[in-house]
């Protein structure tokens, strides 16, 4: 082959939103697969909030990456070269391929994908490891009953837009906050009751206003100022799957103002509040295939809609993860590394 294998790696460790210069691109030869692994082309690259935590050195639940390494992320591939009993050339599987064009796999670490089930860029999204988040998260942790009220942030994103779908196939009023009035109206179109702008005005005064009855499932993702005006208009026994804190993996310092953990335990003890975090892994082995199952019915019936943001060219990748950091993705954030 006298094609090249693209890649992006960490250069620095940014400071604040990753900026171009944290980021180094070369090309290499491509890799050769050894007995038992196969080689994949890159078609999509997915890019989630995580993969900042990896360009950090802060102890956290995965190793971090080392100053040199590939970007890691999940990715759509086309099998190049089996030499993996079972697979073929042409296949395409869903694979944690990282931010390259080529890479090298072992069959354990591959999900065959079938085409003609859904459209393939949905095993980075909806039929994915967001959606899988939302299903397990909202589902084992959050448990919403018939006629409560369920509210998530980053309500348009991959993870929350599944999980306010979810809330109401449980029969739950379903709130989601947002940034800016476009994403807020897609709330809508998607079945969200109540839809707010995290952006525009007093969100706590809102909320209170838009949601009267009070919040029994809150499915934090962002953390920050969002939670500051959820947290008060938490009912008695609410469940706080602590999902993600978009909000607060640029920043630099702790935020202004007085220690208010205080206040924050005050409120978890006279309201007998459940806030427990978790990583989706976690519930893998217990939930996937049902995930799998469940979320491939409702894609293909309907019930369940998602919305995809896909950037063409592996080298756009560190301009647009910067982006969807900071709210500028509209749906699940996919780079289209080739055809
Ligand atoms: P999204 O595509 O929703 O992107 C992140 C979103 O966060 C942005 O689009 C933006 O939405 C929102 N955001 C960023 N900064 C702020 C802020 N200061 N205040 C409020 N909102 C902000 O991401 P995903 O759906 O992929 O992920 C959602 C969350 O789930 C993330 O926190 C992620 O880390 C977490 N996650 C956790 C997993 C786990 O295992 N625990 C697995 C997968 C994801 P907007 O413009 O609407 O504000």
């Amino acid at each position: 082959m006298t094609e090249l294998n693209q890649r992006i790696r960490l250069a620095a460790r940014p400071v604040g939103i990753p900026k171009p210069e944290d980021f180094l691109q070369d090309e290499v030869p491509i890799p050769e697969p050894r007995e038992g692994e196969l080689l994949l082309r890159t078609l999509y690259l997915s890019l989630d909030p995580y993969m900042r935590g990896r360009m950090s050195d802060a102890k956290s639940y995965a190793k971090p990456l080392a100053i040199g390494d590939v970007m890691v992320g999940g990715t759509v591939a086309e099998i190049v070269v089996s030499k993996a009993p079972g697979f073929r050339a042409g296949q395409l599987v869903v694979a944690y391929g990282g931010w390259q064009s080529f890479s090298i796999a072992k069959p354990r670490e591959l999900r065959v994908l079938d085409p003609d089930a859904a459209p393939v860029t949905t095993a980075l999204g909806v039929l994915g490891m967001p959606g899988f988040t939302a299903y397990a998260g909202l589902l084992a942790i959050g448990r919403p009953r018939e006629g409560e009220t369920v509210a998530v942030a980053a309500a348009s994103g991959p993870v929350g837009a599944t999980v306010g779908q979810l809330a109401k196939l449980n029969g739950c009023t379903a709130v989601g906050i947002a940034g800016g009035p476009e994403k807020v109206a897609y709330l809508k179109t998607i079945g969200f009751d109540v839809a707010l702008d995290h952006r525009a005005g007093d969100l706590r005064a809102s909320l209170k206003e838009a949601v009267p009855q009070g919040i029994d499932v809150y499915f934090e993702n962002v953390g920050g100022a969002v939670w500051d005006a959820v947290l008060p208009r938490l009912n008695t026994y609410a469940r706080v799957p602590v999902c993600g804190l978009a909000a607060t993996y640029n920043a630099t310092k702790l935020p202004e103002g007085p220690d208010r953990s205080g206040a924050l335990m005050g409120q978890v003890l006279t309201k007998s509040l459940l806030l427990r975090g978790f990583i989706q892994s976690e519930f893998y082995e217990a939930l996937h295939d049902d995930f799998l199952r469940d979320m491939t019915r409702w894609v293909r019936d309907g019930k369940v809609k998602y919305r995809e943001d896909i950037t063409e060219g592996l080298e756009r990748a560190p301009e647009v993860f910067a982006g969807m950091l900071q709210g500028r993705n509209f749906g699940k954030a996919i780079i289209k590394v080739a055809d």
